[in-house]
């Protein structure tokens, strides 16, 4: 026998009932995004390795560890392979879509919002895929046009928590915290180095490579006895500078405003390096380990490091997997079934069947179509069996008298409806 061949490790299949909960978040997602005048974006999912280098940053786990990238082979034996990758998360292929189609020459800010899977080689476990799905948004301009406004940040805040409210999501926390400009970042960086010395050779493996290369992402380390040290490093807060620190009050006023709740979370750097000023994470109590629903922050230096023009922006990516998670704790997945099953009986019927199906989907009526080699008594096990909640009778006597036969599956009653009244009838009794 031929051997099997599964899902690659770290992806796998959506299958339905689940995906009417993706359905459901993605309308919902797409619901908001329209109310807050946010547009949908495509960008490929496969670009130029270096977009990731230099946006996300080398020195990232996501970059240096868990990037599917590859040589392309040359077109030609004199040219060499393009180094492609698929993108580990969105911004930046938005952001090099911005720079590239010249989007800063259209009014306003741009407002942008994406659905879509991104790939990381990461361990895989409950929560965390290789391929896995975001919904995000990104709000990007020139600065003449507000893009650098805390209001900006409130928005995007706000938009969110209004998005968990309506999906039914309860018991979310944003988390926030502002890693202010390069400038303080290079500030906090020494000062964090400084402080690791002494006690470095004491923590994990990890946090001694990350002492070196990305000290910030040592506070992002989840090993409990590394804890206690990290809780005595310095801190962020204490070295923004003037406009950053306010900056970032203007951001929490709004939120107090609108009466969004939030806990300032000192540690949150988040792992990428184009993140400044305001960070945050909205988490969820329901996810075990992987806690983390989504993610974002302001990104204002990202365009002119991919070699545009200066454009700040702020985004943030949701993580369509771990929503789905949350919101099947709440409401588990149920698929709609068909409203009727139409049962052809006899030689020459299928073709009218699929006549009359197309009469009641213009209604929005769910149709199952049966197959005329089935007898009347395989028909109606199988509607019953599908949970239709009609079956239609339709054989030649139907056809010519133009009443046709409609069965509740629930009750059992029966009776002959005029083919012109059929979708009515099925309609009212819908729940
Ligand atoms: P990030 O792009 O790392 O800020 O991630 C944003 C959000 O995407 C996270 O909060 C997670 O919800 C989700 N996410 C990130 N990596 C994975 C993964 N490997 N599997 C599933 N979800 C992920």
């Amino acid at each position: 026998m031929a051997s099997l061949i599964k899902a690659v490790r770290g992806t796998r299949d959506l299958l339905p009932p689940e995906t009417e909960s993706w359905n459901f978040v993605e309308a919902a997602a797409r619901d908001c995004f329209r109310q807050y005048n946010f547009h949908e974006i495509r960008t490929p999912v496969l670009e130029d390795l270096s977009l990731f280098q230099r946006s996300v940053g080398e020195d990232t786990d996501i970059v240096s560890k868990e990037m599917f990238a590859w040589e392309d082979r040359a077109r030609a034996e004199s040219e060499k392979g393009q180094w492609l990758a698929l993108r580990p998360e969105n911004t930046a292929g938005v952001v090099r879509a911005y720079i590239e189609h010249k989007l800063w020459e259209r009014p306003g800010v741009q407002k942008l919002f994406y659905m879509g899977p991104q790939f990381r080689r990461e361990r895989p476990q409950k929560g965390r895929y290789r391929q896995f799905y975001q919904i995000g948004a990104e709000i990007i301009g020139s600065p003449a046009s507000g893009s650098e406004s805390p209001a900006r940040d409130a928005e995007v805040l706000e938009l969110l928590a209004t998005l968990l409210d309506r999906l039914g999501i309860e018991n979310w926390s944003l988390q926030l915290n502002s890693v202010g400009c390069p400038e303080d970042r290079r500030r906090y960086n020494q000062a964090l180095q400084q402080a690791l010395k002494p006690v470095v050779a004491q923590m994990c493996s990890d946090c001694q490579r990350r002492a070196v290369t990305n000290p910030l992402r040592v506070l992002d380390c989840k090993v409990p006895a590394d804890q206690p040290i990290i809780e005595k490093l310095p801190r962020i807060s204490d070295y923004l500078d003037e406009p950053c620190k306010q900056h970032f009050d203007h951001v929490q006023q709004i939120l107090k405003a609108v009466a969004i709740p939030y806990t300032i979370n000192s540690r949150l750097v988040r792992g990428l390096d184009y993140y400044v000023r305001t960070v945050f994470e909205f988490t969820h109590g329901a996810l075990g380990a992987q806690n983390a629903i989504l993610g974002g922050g302001r990104y204002d230096g990202l365009s002119e490091a991919l070699g545009g023009p200066r454009a700040p922006g702020i985004g943030f990516a949701i993580g369509e997997d771990r929503l789905v998670m949350a919101l099947t704790e709440v409401a588990p997945a149920t698929a709609r079934l068909p409203d009727v099953y139409i049962a052809p009986l006899g030689a020459g019927m299928d073709a009218e069947a699929a006549r009359l199906a197309g009469e009641l989907r213009r209604h929005d009526i769910v149709v199952e179509l049966g197959d005329e080699s089935f007898r009347v008594k395989k028909s109606l096990e199988t509607a019953s069996k599908l949970g239709a909640r009609y079956a239609a009778i339709l054989g030649e006597n139907e056809v010519s008298s133009g009443q046709i036969t409609l069965k509740n599956l629930a009750t059992g009653e029966q009776q002959q409806v005029p083919r012109a009244e059929l979708p009515n009838c099925i309609q009212t009794t819908r729940t």
